[in-house]
Order: structure tokens, then C-alpha cells, then sequence
């Protein structure tokens, strides 16, 4: 049996957790939070890092910080995950969906603008399987219309965005805020668990107090006030430090991660390169504004019953593929609530994308064996 997913231990984590538990210091904010906090300031140069239970809770930080007021418009792809809209939602927001780009499953930048008016608050790209979403285009509109630009990294950790000067960005670093997961299914893991990236001035200290259920808790510790008391709405969005202890026990061997993710990527790729080419199957485009983190490895078909059919051909051999969103505009939730645009591109990754299996244990004989069955 070839599993879709397997979480990658380190090794380290019981250990880090142990000596967290040892320590009696177990709440959030310790010791291994801070440690978390500063791996990733120091390697990615973000501003201001707190980690929180889920990329979903990053989100909804975020939704506070802009200060979301019911009937503010935020625009985002279709193409999605539902925590990237329910997160605007809980705060009253309208959702303007966009299309995704023809050649890859991240929002059609130029379809941005036309949907922008007095009400629009932000825009929230997606850099759907770590691949960056243009940008330098993002930005400008932006800036153009004074809005604030939310990145769902979820996907995206250690993966850069080259823009139009050559200039290598990480990822989460370039909008007002970014959020990332460490849920199991990504790169690096917490089981559960996320990040809010803060690379605006304005937000670092009422991000600490939202994140701190709505105190100045964490200005308290530091000594810079002398008691602490309840001054701004917020939630108990910190992890717990034993969740803290396992991702840093991860954050160590993030760059062994990463090459045995980009060695399976490309074994993918060029294993199934000429067959997809003879048989209108599309693998990942990469733009030339993206470098590649290897989240995962999808292919594009004809026609959902040619994806479907290679779903069954691949279970049959014990082997696990699984297709990707449906369309959030198209949703239970909000179909009546989409303002009836078409959004093509999204509905056919919705039918056509398909995710093969894509974890570190994952073998080269175990992987020649998935791009076989697929040939066959
Ligand atoms: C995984 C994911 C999320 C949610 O992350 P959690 O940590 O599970 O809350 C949000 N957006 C995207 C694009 C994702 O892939």
C-alpha cells in the first residue's frame, strides 16, 4: 500500500517535547516558540513571526488585524481551500472569487482589478502548491488601491517569489501578512499547527495582544509594562510549547526535507514527462517568477473521467491519488451567495487535477512503480 500522505519524523521531536514537559514551562510563548519564532526571522528575514494552532487561526488573525467589517469585499481565487474565505467570513466580509490562471491553479492576476471598488478591504493570493503567485502585479494593484494583501502560504515554506528586478523574495515575506500551516500534510509539521508573518510596522503590537486573547501579556513579560489586562478583542490563537518543540525538532532538518521533496518532484517529473506530452496530460508549470519548494507533485487531465480513470487504475495497485478543491464560488455554502461570474479554469482543476503520492519516505522504486501503473 502506497499512502497519498505520511508525516516525516525527524527523530527529534519526542525528545524536544520531553525536555519542553522536563522544563515545567509548557503554555505557549516558552522556550521552543521562541526558538520557532527565531528560525524563521532569521533564515527568511521576516519582520515579526507567531506561530498559532493552524494556518486557519493565522488567517483569522489576519482578518481581525485589517480590521474586516461586515459588507468590506476581500478578493481571493476560487481554487482554494475553505479556510482562506471562511476567515473573512466569520468577520462579515464579502468574498470575490477569482478565476485561476490557465497554465496553473494560482489566481488569474489579471482578472484582479476589475472586481475592485469602494468596499474592496484586501486581497488574499494563494500560492497554491507552494508556487508563487505573481507578485509584483499583486502589489501594485494594491498599492494602486490602497489595499492590504494577505498571502496564503499555507503551502508555500521555503519557496521564493523572483520579481521583475531578479531579486529572490521568500515566500510570506512580500504582502501585509502571510500565513503558513504545518498541518501533516505539508512540508514541515506540527500535526496541527500554523504561522502569522507580520511585514507591516503598524500590526507587530496588536498582533502579540489578538494572539495573547486580547491582553498585552507578552509586553508584560518583557518588562515593558508593569501589569497586564484586557485592551483589544482577541482569541487563544498560540500553540501550546510542545507543539512548539515538535516543529523545531522539524525546523533543524528543514533543508534535508526540502532536497529529498525536490529529488521526489523530479523523478515525477521527468518519469512522466514524454508520456505527458503524447497524451495531453499536463504536469506543473512552473513561471518564471517561481522556484520550487515541492509541496506536491499534481497532474492536469483531458476530461474528469480520464483523471478519474487513472484514480482507480492506481487504487487497484494499492497505490492512493487523491484530486484536490472544488470550486468555493460552486460550494454548498455560498453558490447563492457568488455574484454568478463563470470561472472556468477553477472548475476544471476542480475535475481534471490530480495529486500522486508525495512524502519523504516515499522510495524511488515505490515512486517508478506509481509512474508505471500510470503509463500502463
Ligand atoms: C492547508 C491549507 C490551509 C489550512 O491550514 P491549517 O493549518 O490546516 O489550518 C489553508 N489554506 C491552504 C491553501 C492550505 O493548503
Amino acid at each position: 500500500m502506497i499512502p497519498f500522505n505520511k508525516p516525516h519524523l525527524t527523530g527529534k521531536e519526542a525528545h524536544y517535547i520531553y525536555d519542553a514537559v522536563r522544563s515545567g514551562k509548557i503554555s505557549g510563548n516558552g522556550k521552543y516558540t521562541k526558538l520557532c519564532h527565531e528560525f524563521f526571522e532569521d533564515k527568511y528575514n521576516y519582520q515579526k513571526c507567531l506561530l498559532t494552532t493552524s494556518c486557519t487561526d493565522a488567517l483569522e488573525m489576519a482578518s481581525i488585524l485589517i480590521d474586516i467589517q461586515p459588507g468590506d469585499e476581500v478578493i481571493m481565487p476560487s481554487y482554494t481551500f475553505v479556510s482562506t474565505a471562511n476567515a473573512f467570513i466569520l468577520r462579515g466580509a464579502v468574498i470575490k472569487f477569482v478565476d485561476s490562471r490557465k497554465d496553473h491553479p494560482g489566481i488569474d492576476e489579471s482578472k484582479i482589478e476589475e472586481l475592485i471598488n469602494d468596499k474592496t478591504k484586501a486581497i488574499i493570493p494563494v500560492h497554491y502548491a507552494g508556487v508563487a503567485c505573481d507578485m509584483d502585479i499583486i502589489m501594485d494593484i494594491a498599492k494602486k488601491h490602497n489595499l492590504f494583501v494577505i498571502e496564503d502560504a499555507a503551502q508555500a515554506i521555503d519557496n521564493y517569489f523572483i520579481d521583475k528586478n531578479g531579486i529572490k523574495k521568500p515566500l510570506g515575506s512580500i504582502g501585509h501578512l502571510a500565513a503558513f500551516s504545518f498541518h501533516e500534510t505539508k512540508n514541515i509539521i506540527s500535526g496541527e499547527g500554523g504561522m502569522l508573518v507580520i511585514n507591516d510596522e503598524r500590526f507587530i503590537e496588536r498582533a502579540e495582544i489578538i494572539w495573547e486573547k486580547g491582553t498585552n501579556r507578552s509586553a508584560f513579560f518583557r518588562g515593558e509594562v508593569d501589569k497586564y489586562g484586557w485592551v483589544d478583542v482577541g482569541s487563544s490563537f498560540l500553540p501550546s510549547d510542545i507543539i512548539a518543540a515538535f516543529l523545531y525538532a522539524q525546523l533543524e532538518e528543514l533543508s534535508i526535507i526540502q532536497n529529498r521533496r525536490i529529488e521526489i518532484w523530479k523523478i515525477y517529473y521527468d518519469g512522466l514527462k514524454d508520456w505527458a506530452t503524447k497524451n495531453d496530460v499536463k504536469l506543473p508549470s512552473l513561471p518564471k517568477f517561481s522556484t520550487n519548494n515541492a509541496h506536491m507533485f499534481y497532474m492536469v487531465f483531458e476530461s474528469i473521467d480520464e483523471r478519474n480513470k487513472i484514480i482507480n487504475k492506481l487504487k487497484a495497485k494499492n497505490i492512493l491519488s487523491v484530486f484536490h478543491y472544488l470550486s468555493l464560488h460552486k460550494s454548498p455554502f455560498y453558490k447563492s451567495k457568488h455574484d454568478g461570474r463563470t470561472l472556468e479554469n477553477s472548475d476544471n482543476y476542480s475535475d481534471r487535477l490530480l495529486r500522486l503520492p508525495f512524502y519523504v519516505e516515499l522510495t524511488n522504486p515505490e515512486i517508478d512503480t506509481i509512474i508505471q501503473v500510470i503509463k500502463s
